[in-house]
């Protein structure tokens, strides 16, 4: 069944009359048309006859007509009222709760005399979860540039370097090998700095004998890459070396337990129960891990409280992490495929 199909499979099931996606992403994923709208109104409407319409500013019409998507269109000029070109009444209407705005959910209530309103989140985010092989595809060359990511910016460490330099250098370099976006804000930290798990990369200066924390990711032909490594500059104290083999043990043998059918809690559960049983549970702050795809973080978690199965087809980050102040910061991560037997690690950064 196509994505349109099994939408239109939840509209009826919901007994609802169409759907109205307003997340940009979620319009990519559904028509192949890509845009950023600002605050100019950019929606996919789909009714229950599986009819679909995509409202869009008039200057991007002739992009959307190059593009994959074959339904129709509604294009409008800033001083048109787009609602007014489109002629219908829906009882129920699914929308994304998460990130329909109020202005726009009383602009729908007026212009359609939408009755009620139900969400389509989950639904979007499961079709969204299991990814197609032209998706793995792109992913696996995404995670395969983060990679070199790496290696670029490990080469490029001496004693006196500053966090931003290495930042700088990384995103320069990683240009030249067909990146034009990085998923997230590159981090690299330094030292004490890396005891942080969300610090900001700096003035701070590399010295020897201290562990250099990345985490990164690019954007290749849409889909995101996002993984850590954490290397020795030198030789970092007795302390943050036996962290640092706690979080590489906790990670390989949480990826070593993924298959189809297990809970995505007991990862998180194997991971932390290794680094508790060492006495760091309580400088294990976070989640194992998320989702990865069309977005750097996606559905689902990797939590202790997520009891949904792992499937074929899933990317999913592993990511465990020890932060001690003073000490060291230390987190691995790969972004790992989910196969009909087990896993493929997409990320193989040397550890
Ligand atoms: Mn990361
Ligand atoms: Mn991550």
């Amino acid at each position: 069944m196509t994505k349109i199909a099994q939408l239109v499979q939840t509209i009826q099931d919901k007994q609802a009359d169409a759907i109205w996606v307003s997340n940009p992403i979620n319009i990519f994923y559904l028509t192949g048309f890509k845009s950023e709208p600002h605050e100019r109104l950019f929606a996919l409407l789909i009714t229950k006859e599986g009819q679909q319409t995509l409202f869009v500013p008039q200057l991007d019409v002739e992009e959307v007509k190059a593009s994959p998507y074959d339904g129709d269109i509604i294009g409008y000029l800033d001083t048109e009222n787009p609602y007014a070109k489109y002629d219908a009444k829906f009882d129920t209407l699914l929308i994304e709760e998460s990130h329909l705005t109020v202005q726009r959910y009383n602009e729908l209530q007026t212009a359609f005399g939408v009755q009620s309103f139900n969400s389509i989140d989950l639904t979007l985010k499961q079709l969204r979860n299991v990814k197609t092989s032209d998706e793995i595809t792109a992913m696996r060359q995404a995670a395969q540039l983060a990679d070199k990511c790496v290696e670029i910016g490990t080469a490029f460490l001496k004693v006196g370097v500053t966090e931003r330099e290495v930042v700088n250098h990384i995103e320069n370099e990683i240009k030249k090998h067909g990146v034009s976006e990085m998923s997230f804000d590159t981090m690299v930290l330094f030292g004490d700095h890396a005891a942080a798990p969300h610090g900001t990369p700096g003035e701070r200066k590399l010295q020897n004998d201290e562990y250099v924390l990345f985490d990164l990711g690019v954007i290749y032909d849409y889909y995101c890459s996002d993984i850590t490594r954490t290397v020795a500059f030198g030789n970092p104290s007795k302390e943050a070396h036996n962290i640092y083999h706690i979080v590489k043990q906790a990670e390989q043998t949480a990826i070593e337990a993924i298959k189809p059918g297990v809970p995505l809690s007991e990862l998180d559960r194997i991971a932390r129960g290794i680094i508790e049983e060492a006495g760091y549970g309580e400088y294990f702050p976070h989640r194992l891990g998320h989702g990865l795809g069309l977005e750097a973080h996606e559905y689902q978690d990797v939590s202790h409280t997520n009891h949904n199965l792992l499937e074929a087809g899933m990317v999913i980050t592993i990511e465990p992490g020890i932060y001690v102040p003073n000490v060291a910061g230390v987190r691995i991560e790969d972004d790992i495929l989910v196969t009909e037997n087990g896993y493929e690690s997409l990320s193989n950064a040397p550890k």
